[in-house]
């Protein structure tokens, strides 16, 4: 397995694959890897000729005041979970490598980002979709998975793929959950005994969520009140937001017709933590 460190020596890895007429999967971290990032790694591995995926700690998707210095990295032992899922190479960059001295170019992804996590954390898509588009642009992947724990952030990079006519198929891999229902995060690392505990919430509230609508309830209003009521009697936890949303578009919904998606960020502790659901009727 390859570690690729600059933007020239990854194109040039590509050219030789691409050469070979070889096809290329990509999938984009940020590191600090777990079973939910491997499992992306094993989809992603039979899609394509060479498995490729990126460690990069985005700098430009990280607000003032978040934990950009503190997020959690350990490429030794992402090297050898990586390798164990058929990774062949990583693309490892530093900050300056992606955006040099002088950088000055941005995707902004419009409408979808207004809300949810657009609203919670401004600038957040704008750094996800450039780092997401450079990468895309540097690897030339054929297909590219993603995770629907970040139920926006897919939703975003969707939206930029066909609005920006790009030749990658994007695939989703649904939520994974450690034992109790936590969705895994390198986040989780933060969260003292304790605070797991009370994680626990998020997906027991969201859960409880998607019963109350397969037993008939229909007003959205009515379903977030009482998962906001469940998180708030719950010790650490603050509401960043709870909110039910058409699936496609993202818009909050007032009666749950079809399909639509709970999403909801909460912080525990000093963690900020999101999940969500499908609410299926
Ligand atoms: P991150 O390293 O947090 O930026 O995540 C990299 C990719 O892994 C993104 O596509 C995430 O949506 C995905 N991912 C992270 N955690 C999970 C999880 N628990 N289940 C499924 N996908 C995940």
């Amino acid at each position: 397995m390859e570690i690729i460190t600059t933007v020239s020596r990854m194109k040039e890895y590509v050219r030789g694959a691409k050469g070979r007429g070889e096809t290329i999967c990509l999938v984009p971290t940020m590191g600090y890897l777990h079973e939910g990032h491997l499992d992306l790694m094993r989809m992603g591995r039979p899609l394509a000729d060479r498995l490729v995926i990126s460690i990069f700690v985005n700098p430009t998707q990280f607000g003032a005041g978040e934990d950009l210095d503190k997020y959690p990295r350990d490429l030794p032992r992402d090297t050898a979970l990586a390798q164990s899922t058929g990774v062949e190479c990583i693309f490892h960059p530093d900050a300056l490598e992606m955006y040099p001295v002088g950088y000055q170019t941005y995707i902004n992804v419009e409408e979808i980002t207004d809300g949810l996590c657009g609203a919670s954390r401004p600038g957040h898509f704008r750094g996800v979709t450039t780092v997401v588009a450079k990468l895309f642009n540097i690897v030339e992947p054929d297909v590219s998975v993603f995770g629907e724990k970040d139920y926006q952030q897919l939703a975003v990079i969707r939206k930029m793929v066909e609005d920006l006519n790009m030749a990658v198929q994007v695939l989703a891999h649904p939520t994974v959950r450690e034992e109790g229902g936590l969705a895994m995060s390198s986040r989780n690392k933060y969260l003292s005994p304790e605070e797991r505990e009370s994680a626990l919430v998020l997906n027991r509230s969201l859960k409880r969520a998607a019963g109350r609508v397969k037993g008939g309830e229909r007003s959205a209003g009515v379903i977030r009140s009482e998962v906001v009521a469940a998180i708030e009697a719950t010790p650490g936890c603050r509401i960043d937001y709870v909110e039910i949303v058409h699936p496609d578009t993202l818009k909050p919904l007032e009666t749950i017709e079809s399909k639509a998606v709970m999403a909801l960020a909460v912080r525990v502790g000093k963690t900020r933590l999101i999940d969500n659901m499908t609410l299926g009727v």
